[in-house]
């Protein structure tokens, strides 16, 4: 077998045809990063890509490696001593996908994540990638290639995001993904052949309990929005569709006699749907629908004057999918003076924006709803589209529990035995607050669409061991979908 593996580069001669050059050496042996031997003379060409050359069998496999005559030279010496590596019977992982320098492939997988996802999307994978690599060329284990990097790397870059950077747990997590994926599309491997598990991105993270909005604040969030903003996000809210189901639903997932949308593949955009998530809910006929309706009208007039057709629901000015959602819920919050100018974000945007408001907090807010009405947990987990079996849709119990908790009188227990007089000034300050909230919410005429959002007077009995009880119906639960997916 030829193990020869050479460096070509590919440039475009004076006839116009594009050609495989050896690259020009210069006196001490090193590539001539711009100049190639044509005819046997050197040329200068500043163009084209460098490729690796070499034979599997009778077969020619050209490489392409980038620009970079160095990253050349050092990918053929990496495929040299892998192919080495591999004749001596040394076990070694296939490489027959590009060899990339980190420079090179977070080059080209940022701009893939440019064009393929959101822009704010695209800002964290860049952050994240700058700073990985920083880590790794200062202090790091300084690989050149992307295949290089073992479990091993990406957890002392874990510790050193947590310990050097003085990230939170889950923000190092949450940056440990990104750079995983970055290894595992750049090296073509498929889901869970990263260097890393999803347990490793999981260590130190408590798991947070989902927000939800409240009454009061969504009166005075919609009241904020414009006619076509308020069906935007009330189709947010009364759906619990995540936000690329709602950016690429169209006109013909809606059933208008049954009152129904549903989450459907979009295959031109890329927008892919498992099983599981595909699906049909039911939202109220009188406001959503209506509203759906009236924007269908003035939606086929604006088509009229655009004079190209949409199939698009929430689509962009130009008929494009939005991926601004994100930004409009902010800029909407900010408007009707509901950021909390307490938190980091807020305090950051000198309260313009606020971590409080974010598009799934619709959803969550859907789910809590959903459970809170009394329907059952496999009904809720099917209409928000989780996998079976999966622990998502318990989380919606959590602030339910609180809720109900408060209802049955948590305020007053132990009123009579202890002493409450120390706490005092605390004590008036809530009620303070209870008594702000109240009025607020009085403030905000209650619009008849948003009785579906609203709390049930029904109290729920809230039996002894709570935590016990929600562990026993969780495991009943499980055993029960167990059953039925063997069956
Ligand atoms: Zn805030």
């Amino acid at each position: 077998m030829n193990r020869r593996v050479s460096v070509w580069k590919y440039v475009r001669l004076k006839n116009g045809r594009w050609r495989y050059c050896k690259p020009a050496l210069a006196k001490n042996g090193k590539i001539r990063p711009d100049w190639v031997i044509v005819k046997g003379k050197a040329e200068h060409h500043p163009e084209g890509n460098f490729y690796l050359h070499r034979y599997d069998g009778a077969r020619e496999i050209w490489k392409r490696v980038g620009l970079n005559a160095q990253d050349a030279v050092d990918a053929a010496e990496f495929d040299t001593a892998y192919l080495d590596a591999k004749a001596k019977g040394v076990p070694v992982k296939p490489i027959d996908t590009p060899n990339l320098t980190i420079e090179a492939a977070a080059h080209g997988w940022l701009e893939d994540v440019k064009l393929s996802a959101r822009p704010e999307t695209h800002e964290l994978y860049e952050h994240t990638v700058r700073e990985f690599r920083s880590w790794n060329s200062n202090g790091g284990p300084r690989h050149r290639f992307v295949a290089e990097f073992t479990r091993l790397d990406l957890l002392t870059y874990r510790k050193w995001l947590i310990t050097d950077v003085g990230n939170a747990p889950r923000t190092a997590g949450n940056k440990l993904i990104r750079i995983n994926r970055f290894i595992r599309k750049t090296l073509k491997l498929r889901d869970g052949e990263g260097p890393i598990t999803v347990k490793d991105t999981k260590v130190g993270v408590t798991e947070r309990e989902p927000e939800v909005y409240d009454q009061a604040e969504l009166q005075q969030f919609f009241k904020a929005c414009t006619p076509e903003q308020s069906t935007l996000f009330k189709t947010f809210l009364l759906t619990g569709f995540r936000e690329d189901e709602v950016m690429f639903l169209y006109w013909s997932d809606l059933d208008f006699n049954r009152g129904t949308l549903r989450v459907t593949a979009k295959p031109e955009f890329d927008f892919t749907v498992k099983d599981y998530e595909e699906r049909t809910v039911a939202v109220p006929h009188d406001n959503l629908m209506g509203e759906l309706y009236k924007l269908k009208q003035w939606n086929f007039i604006r088509q009229l004057k655009i004079g190209t057709p949409c199939r698009l629901v929430f689509p962009t000015a130009g008929g494009k999918p939005n991926y601004h959602m994100l930004r409009l819920c902010k800029r909407i919050a900010h408007r009707a003076g509901l950021n909390c100018e307490e938190c980091e974000t807020c305090v950051r945007s000198d309260g313009k924006e606020c971590e409080h408001w974010f598009l799934h907090k619709f959803r969550a807010t859907y789910g809590t709803e959903l459970l809170r009405k009394g329907y059952d947990i496999a009904t809720v987990r099917k209409q928000l589209g989780h996998k079976p079996g999966s622990e998502a849709t318990f989380r919606y119990l959590a602030p339910l529990q609180i809720d109900v908790v408060r209802k049955k009188g948590i305020d007053d227990l132990f009123g009579s035995v202890v002493d409450w007089e120390l706490g005092k000034e605390r004590g008036a300050s809530q009620t303070e607050r209870a008594e702000k909230v109240t009025v607020k919410s009085e403030a905000a005429e209650p619009e008849p669409e948003n009785q579906e959002a609203e709390s049930p007077d029904v109290r729920q009995p809230v039996p002894e061991g709570i935590s016990a009880m929600w562990k026993e119906i969780h495991e009943a639960f499980r055993k029960a979908e167990v059953k039925h997916k063997k069956k």
